[in-house]
């Protein structure tokens, strides 16, 4: 039966396949389709696991002390007769031998299915026997993973396009309760075509990167995970924020002449990647890159960017586990950056772990059963740096060093004290003077800071005398003006980037800047919306950054722009009693010509 589920609307366009279900916790699990030939070796390469694991397990329990409670071996018996159960690994060979899933995707889809069946059950006792089937696939995954690249969606040197003919004619769509940004890294190549998940605010770290690959995503979905079962047939409208399970042939029909008319209006607004930004009064406008990997930079020339504006570097970091990046690897990974943009500058943002990017999967656990009380509000960003004083100059170094092969700029994230400041620039002389002893060349950099904290954007006039230059975050600056978590769905609805109070600090910081001559971008996401455009020229902005998918439609929308009748214009909104109001304001005239 036909259902709509309603959730945020987080990136647009509009996405069909099938629904695959998976747990948050797995949604890093390798998923990739086998070639057909190579489907018994995959069913192989199960049983192997299957096997290590009852082998271990046997040992285990032959080992166990005599005084060992009872329990402890009574709950080896259930996970060793779970794996020796024939419904079991037949159901899991079933997904590799019909549908062609590798092992670790088979197993996580098998855990879906009984999860469910258990979840359904009337008795507490069988209910919880859910933990043990858990716990017995994730050691088959661990030991899957001994043997081959886990984590990885596709085996290194797959080509993604190749692997998807063979399962795969019909598209997929990815349903979790969450997915963590990291993970959202590893989309590009992998199988799926959207995504809904159950929580998440449009602006959380998860929605922009879905944002920035341009994959059609619905978040703060709820239920959607509990509500859909594998396989259903499910449209995700990124425009509208709604999920439609079981769509009718008529609804079907509608969507995929949206797919098409969507196609046709992105391949007309390439055209304009050469154009130059300059609006109808002949103010020169700069649109700029936000990246996460250095391969990214390569999407960035081709939509035209005049630069890169903000480079998310903690994305190097996640997912690492203790092998965090040295030195050598972030020189190499900023070097690649700053070789692909060919002469053009490249924003290096010093690393802004914590709040909703934490360093691994395992703290991804603790900041969600709350043992973080308020991430967001903790150590995190340039506190984190200046908290791990050894790390920070590693990448500082680095930076300065891949400063030597192009024109690099440093961008500090989420600063509020002048001691930070201090602290800040110190690190960053010492990390030269470092690189000096060691005889290891480097390069000039400008030096600039993030206006996330409200506290900053009040004292910009102060932190200017120190910084060549400001980026304005507005994911954060919104978040953190209206005390409204940015990853949480409960409160999105207030999370308000109209609100006339966010508008004024906006334009006075601005304003700031440019009275003092200094560089002043948005790399927000408002930076990236054509509802802002014109609002943030009013403002005197000249300079945008955003995923580079943004670009073209950013171009469009101020080409059409003349930004002293914007200006006059601006007042007004800024003296709105509330955000619904500015905005009605503001876009009600914006039809008639600017
Ligand atoms: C912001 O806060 O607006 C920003 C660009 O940084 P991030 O989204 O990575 O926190
Ligand atoms: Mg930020």
């Amino acid at each position: 039966m036909s259902m709509q589920i309603f959730g945020l609307a987080v990136s647009r366009g509009v996405a069909i396949g099938r629904a695959v279900l998976v747990a948050s916790s797995r949604v890093d699990v390798a998923h990739y389709f086998v070639a057909p030939e190579q489907v018994q070796a995959e069913i192989e390469r199960l049983k192997a696991a299957r096997d290590e694991v009852v082998a271990e397990l046997a040992v285990l329990q032959a080992e166990l002390p005599a005084d060992a409670p009872s329990e402890l071996s009574a709950l080896l018996d259930v996970h060793l007769m779970l794996l020796r159960d024939e419904m079991f690994i037949g159901a899991t060979r079933q997904w590799i031998a019909e549908r062609h899933y590798n092992a670790e995707w088979a197993l996580s889809a098998q855990l879906e299915v009984m999860a469910r069946q258990f979840d359904e059950m009337d008795d507490d006792y069988l209910r919880e026997r859910k933990a043990d089937i858990e716990q017995v696939i994730e050691r088959m995954l661990q030991s899957l993973a001994r043997g081959s690249g886990r984590g990885l969606p596709l085996p290194v040197g797959a080509d993604a396009g190749a692997m998807r003919d063979f399962g795969g004619e019909q598209p997929l769509v990815l349903v979790a309760g969450d997915v963590a940004p990291a993970d959202m890294l590893q989309f590009k190549r992998s199988v799926f075509t959207g995504f809904v998940t159950d929580v998440g605010g449009t602006h959380s770290h998860t929605a922009i990167v879905a944002r920035s690959m341009d994959i059609p995503a619905v978040v703060g979905a709820r239920e959607a995970s509990r509500l859909m079962r594998q396989d259903d047939w499910v449209v995700i409208d990124g425009d509208a924020g709604v999920v439609i399970v079981d769509p009718p042939p008529m609804v079907l029909e509608e969507y995929r002449f949206r797919q098409r008319h969507s196609e046709l209006e992105r391949a007309r607004l390439d055209r304009l990647r050469h154009t130059p930004a300059v609006t109808l009064d002949g103010q020169a406008v700069e649109l700029l890159a936000n990246i996460e990997m250095p391969a990214d930079a390569a999407a960035a020339l081709q939509a035209g960017a005049a630069g890169v504006g903000l480079f998310r570097t903690e994305f190097l970091f996640m997912n690492r586990g203790d092998d965090l990046p040295g030195e050598d690897e972030q020189f190499e990974a900023y070097r690649e950056a700053v070789a692909a943009m060919k002469g053009l500058p490249v924003t290096i943002r010093t690393v802004d772990i914590g709040a909703d990017k934490p360093l691994d999967r395992l703290s991804a656990a603790e900041l969600r059963h709350g043992q973080a009380l308020n991430p967001a509000l903790g150590l995190r960003a340039i506190r984190w740096s200046l908290s791990e004083p050894g790390m920070f100059r590693q990448q500082l170094r680095a930076i300065l060093r891949a400063a030597a092969h192009g024109r690099v700029r440093i961008l500090v994230p989420m600063i509020a004290h002048m001691s930070e400041v201090r602290a800040t620039l110190e690190a960053i002389a010492r990390a030269r003077r470092q690189l000096d002893d060691a005889g290891k060349p480097h390069g000039p950099v400008e030096v600039g800071a993030m206006i996330e904290v409200p506290a900053a954007a009040l004292q910009v006039q102060s932190l200017l005398r120190h910084f060549d230059f400001i980026s304005i975050g507005t994911n954060d600056l919104v978040q953190y003006l209206l005390a409204i978590d940015r990853a949480d769905e409960s409160v999105a609805h207030l999370y308000d980037p109209w609100h006339p109070a966010v508008l004024r600090l906006m334009a006075q910081t601005i304003a700031t800047a440019g009275r003092m001559g200094r560089g002043v971008a948005v790399c927000g996401e408002m930076a990236g919306d054509p509802a802002f455009t014109h609002l943030l020229l009013a403002m005197g902005l000249r300079s945008f950054s955003m995923h580079p998918s943004r670009i073209a439609v950013i171009k469009q929308t101020l080409l059409r722009a003349d930004t002293r009748k914007l200006a006059a214009r601006l007042p007004q909104v800024l003296d709105a009693e509330d955000g619904a109001k500015a905005c009605a304001q503001w876009l009600g005239d914006d039809a008639s010509p600017a």
